[in-house]
């Protein structure tokens, strides 16, 4: 779309995110959450819906609910209380969904993204419904049929809605990449869009530049990952300009975004609450959290990706390097256990983010799935600090050391890989790679000071990297004269 087209309206989003709470067993029964298991092997007559069974919270559930809303800075009222929502879907057996509708676990939150402060309106409480699997011949489009399968129906969920504070689509991207990182840092979820642990609606409306009044939003589901929440956002932006321009309206309703043909498409007209008959479940209580217990959560909060992005500048580290290694929970978690002994910041960042983050990457591995241990890159890096190896040479080992768990300290000695400081032995080596190239002696002594790199390189090569660099530097210069 021309620029200029876009330039005319303002874009509005604001977006609702399912995260799947990480608990042992359901929000309300005792069936297992573990994913991946047989089919239906994880149900109760509870998640099952049978007539005459009850529901029981689960504690941990409002643990991590009120564990979350803290770190999104929420209030959590003093009551909070479940309501049904009804609505029929095979993946549904008791025909409606425990959820929170007007007294929920989180309510007036925010967080900041890049210094611009993102509201959050609310998050509540719900359970998860079952999944249909479209078994037919023809794939999901055209199935003659469905599978049901319960196991995850009754998982805990958090919605997380936002206030509609969202203005691009970097935004929205920005929002819900802190959002992961939070509850990953926090426990509560493994932020895993792909697989659907985490989950994204995103509701978009456009109006004229300047306007104050919103425009009718669309809700798009099915963004399965970052990009494709950008993607979906753009393309949306541009469908309801089209309308607007051609003298149309933006209706109400939920779209779905395909990823493959790029585009969304109707799925249904949007349902008004009205519409779901929602009353206070009647098998649950009000629940009633104390201060002492918010208190008491509230001192177990582990530190949040932005306190620790801060941290790391405060040691040096750019903005860029501190963010990249707060994406990256692992590495963060390591990073975090060298300097916890004692290790300098700068060398420990530049083997994380250089060879071990290309290691991992190529490999798609995570640094646990490695047999280097925190103690071990602190060993490494100390003996670079003492001068026993290079850079260099560390550099070389560390994959190794990632595959086969050694030490540094071992591979050095088993390798005899230490450097040569020993300012005889280094000379000798400088006047032998002299003695073989007369020419760039020659042409060196003439002028061509430039070619001291070549001659430092070849020691380099003829020691295999072991030579102390700043010691090769200097005698090379003495013997060109
Ligand atoms: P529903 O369940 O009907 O989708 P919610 O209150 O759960 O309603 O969520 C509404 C979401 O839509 C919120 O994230 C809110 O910020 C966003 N929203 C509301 N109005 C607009 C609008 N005009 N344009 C874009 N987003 C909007
Ligand atoms: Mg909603």
């Amino acid at each position: 779309m021309e620029s200029s087209l876009r330039d005319k309206y303002e874009v509005v989003i604001g977006l609702e995110v399912h995260a799947q709470l990480k608990t042992k067993s359901k929000i309300f029964a005792p069936d297992g959450t573990e994913f991946g298991k047989e089919p239906n092997s994880e149900t109760s007559p509870i998640t099952l819906g049978m007539p005459g069974v009850l529901p029981v919270l689960n504690k941990e559930v409002v643990n991590m609910g009120i564990l979350t809303g803290l770190a999104l800075n929420c209030e959590i009222p003093e009551r909070c209380k479940f309501d049904r929502k009804q609505y029929f879907y095979p993946d549904l057996p008791k025909g409606y969904q425990i959820s929170q509708y007007d007294e929920p676990i989180c309510i007036n939150g925010h967080i900041d993204i890049k210094g611009k402060r993102i509201g959050i309106t609310r998050a509540h409480l719900e359970e998860d419904a079952g999944k249909l699997v479209h078994a037919g011949a023809d794939g999901i489009a055209g199935s003659s049929y469905s599978l049901v399968d319960l196991n995850r129906a009754g998982t805990p969920l958090l919605e997380i809605v936002s206030e509609p504070d969202m203005r691009s689509s970097d935004e929205a991207r920005a929002y819900m990449e802190e959002l992961r990182n939070i509850v990953r840092y926090i426990g509560v979820c493994d932020g895993n869009l792909e697989e659907g642990s985490m989950r994204c609606d995103a509701n978009i409306s456009i109006m004229p530049k300047g306007s104050k009044v919103f425009g009718t939003r669309a809700e798009i589901k099915n963004v399965n990952s970052f990009s494709a929440l950008q993607r979906a956002i753009e393309y949306e932006i541009d469908r309801q300009i089209e309308i607007v321009e051609e003298g149309g309206e933006v209706v109400q309703e939920t779209r779905l975004w395909d990823d493959n043909s790029r585009e969304t498409k109707s799925m249904r007209g949007k349902e008004d609450a009205h519409d779901y008959r929602y009353f206070p479940e009647p098998d649950l209580m009000p629940l009633v959290i104390s201060r002492e217990w918010v208190q008491e959560i509230k001192d177990k909060m582990p530190e949040l990706p932005e306190a620790k992005r801060r941290r790391y500048m405060s040691l040096g580290l750019s903005e860029y390097d501190a963010s990249v290694i707060v994406e990256q929970m692992g590495l963060a978690l390591f990073f975090d256990e060298v300097l916890k002994l004692g290790a300098t910041p700068k060398i420990a960042v530049n083997f994380i983010m250089g060879e071990i983050a290309a290691y991992l990457k190529e490999d798609h591995i995570e640094i646990t799935d490695t047999k280097l241990t925190p103690e071990n890159l602190v060993e490494l890096i100390a003996l670079i600090e003492k001068g026993t190896i290079s850079n260099n040479i560390g550099k070389q080992i560390i994959v190794d050391m990632m595959k086969t768990g050694e030490k540094a300290s071992a591979i050095v000695e088993k390798r005899g890989l230490s450097q040569i400081s020993d300012e005889s032995a280094i000379k000798e080596i400088c006047q032998k790679v002299a003695d073989a190239n007369p020419e760039q002696v020659a042409r060196y002594k003439a002028g061509k000071v430039q070619l001291l790199g070549f001659f430092v390189g070849q020691v380099m090569k003829e020691t295999k990297g072991r030579a102390n660099p700043k010691a090769v530097n200097d005698l090379m210069k003495e013997i060109l004269g």
